[in-house]
């Protein structure tokens, strides 16, 4: 099978490398991505314990990537640093089969690249073309159009470029964008050394809640619970990563970057009344992001002829659960089964028939996670009316760390597609015999 990926993020790396395992062509150019992917794509990023046993399946060399484990949680109000909740994470590795990861994202998406594109691993290596946008999908012919007019055809397409792409408005027929929820998020990274290098803060670097150490992922809050910053390490806590949540007083503007003084000040005045440590940590950044947080409606379906949309071209939600990145992988994962064993020359039917799977394998959880996605963990009740629509039958929508950790980590998508197409291979089977026909 042919296969066409728009987009060379963490869905359409994993898509590839997923299905390459599978044995399909993803060859002569066949991934178009937008960027030079010279950028660094920012910050740190979770990769939690429902993908992180897909990654180790494929290869994934956790060390060459520099992944941490999460291994403790800790709260702590911003002003006083007062810790408020201090909570050793269990063994997730135990628990679900997986390692709740850290990684910065640079080198997550570098590993992603080398185990799609390395000559040596199975299957035939995916080629990237890059500087390529993708502006059109046509999901009957099963194409693409670039920027340049070319025309690239698949027995498969798979969208996977990304919030804005505009492959979701083509599959539901209207415009669709994703809009922003209000809220921005602004991230930085510090290299720990530098933190060391500062004598007045060297004290507090060594003990409480400060204290650098692996594995440690931080919120400190407001006595309102209002305003939110996250601080955890990746890189083999080289790095310390931090995020500040704030409304978006530029909603309309869709940059993710701009000028790191302003970024800086802005995040200061937020929080004004943090520790003076933190406020002393926040003027070190030298680089800040600007991340508007957009979220759309579930769809009412991924697929449309022989395109698929993955990813946050499908289903973009907003970071208080950690999943955005995940999900990807997942729908790469159900991608990787769903066309595993397919006839040689498979029909335009037999894709879109497999396309039908996928979307009962993915839609409700992805669609749930959207939804669970709107708010942190500790104000789920916000949601629950709208996500219980989408949990699995007789399941309630989660309401405590434990029960999140259950929904989201206790989940085995590879097991999951294997049984959904089993189900679809003896339909397929039945079927036939009764119209007389293997
Ligand atoms: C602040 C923040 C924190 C997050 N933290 C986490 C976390 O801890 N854990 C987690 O799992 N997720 C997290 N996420 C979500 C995660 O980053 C996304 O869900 C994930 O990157 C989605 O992957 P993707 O491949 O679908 O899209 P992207 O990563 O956006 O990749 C899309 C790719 O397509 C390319 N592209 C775009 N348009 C075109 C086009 N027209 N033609 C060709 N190529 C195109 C882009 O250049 C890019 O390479 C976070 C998100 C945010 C904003």
């Amino acid at each position: 099978m042919k296969v066409i990926i728009a987009g060379a993020g963490i869905g359409g790396l994993a898509t590839a490398i997923g299905l390459r395992r599978a044995g399909h062509d993803i060859t002569e150019g066949q991934i178009f991505e937008r960027s030079s992917l010279l950028r660094e794509n920012g910050a740190a990023i979770n990769v939690c314990p429902n993908v992180s046993p897909v990654l180790r399946e494929w290869g994934f060399d956790n060390d060459r990537a520099r992944m941490g484990i999460a291994r403790r949680y800790v709260l702590a109000l911003g002003n006083t640093l007062e810790t408020k909740q201090d909570v050793e994470y269990p063994d997730f590795l135990q628990l679900y089969g997986g390692h709740w990861l850290v990684a910065h994202r640079v080198d997550l998406h570098s590993e992603l690249k080398r185990l799609a594109t390395d000559p040596d691993g199975p299957g035939k290596p995916a080629e990237l073309v890059l500087r390529s946008e993708v502006i059109n999908y046509d999901s009957e012919a099963g194409s693409i159009t670039l920027a340049d007019g070319s025309i690239h055809h698949g027995d498969l397409v798979v969208a996977a470029d990304g919030v804005h792409s505009a492959a979701a408005s083509h599959v539901v027929g209207h415009d669709n964008p994703a809009v922003s929820s209000g809220l921005a998020l602004f991230r930085f990274l510090i290299s720990t050394d530098e933190l060391f290098r500062d004598p007045e803060l060297v004290p507090i670097l060594k003990e409480g809640f400060t204290k650098i150490e692996d594995g440690v992922m931080r919120t400190l809050i407001t006595e309102d619970s209002i305003k939110r910053m996250v601080w955890f390490p990746c890189a083999n806590n080289t790095i310390q990563n931090f995020a500040i949540y704030q409304g978006d007083t530029n909603p309309d503007c869709p940059e993710e970057n701009g000028d790191t003084l302003t970024h800086v000040e802005n995040m200061i005045s937020h929080v004004q009344d943090y520790h003076p440590h933190i406020v002393q940590i926040i003027r070190k950044a030298t680089s800040v992001k600007r991340w508007p947080l957009l979220y759309r409606d579930p769809l009412p379906t991924l697929t449309k002829g022989q395109l698929v949309i993955i990813g946050d071209a499908a289903h973009p939600m907003l970071p208080h659960q950690g999943q955005g990145g995940a999900q990807a992988i997942e729908d790469a994962a159900a991608l990787s089964v769903v066309f595993a064993d397919l006839p040689v020359n498979p029909s335009k039917d037999e894709i879109r028939r497999r396309l039908v799977v996928f979307d009962k394998i993915r839609l409700r959880r992805a669609s749930a996670f959207q939804i669970i996605s709107n708010t942190t963990q500790d104000k789920s009740w916000k949601i629950r009316e709208r996500a219980q629509q989408y949990m699995p039958e007789g399941v309630g929508v989660p309401t405590c760390p434990a029960e999140f950790w259950e929904h989201n980590f206790g989940y085995d998508i590879l097991e999951d597609s294997r049984r959904h197409m089993k189900t679809y291979l003896e339909g397929t089977v039945s079927r036939c015999n009764e119209c007389d026909e293997i």
